[in-house]
């Protein structure tokens, strides 16, 4: 799951695909996606690893 920002109102949605249309603020195709949690975690080993 990648979670996804709208560019117009700042929700945050969580969705395999990009929404086409934004709940909140009804703005279409404003979603810009967002690192995910995976992508975090991964990032976040590589941090530790140069840390040590
Ligand atoms: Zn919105």
């Amino acid at each position: 799951m990648a979670l996804w920002e709208c560019s117009a109102c700042g929700s945050i949605r969580e969705a395999r695909c990009q929404p086409k249309k934004c709940q909140e603020c009804g703005e279409r195709e404003t979603f810009i996606k967002k690192p995910g949690e995976a992508e975090t975690a991964s990032a976040k080993k590589a941090a530790g690893k140069a840390g040590k």
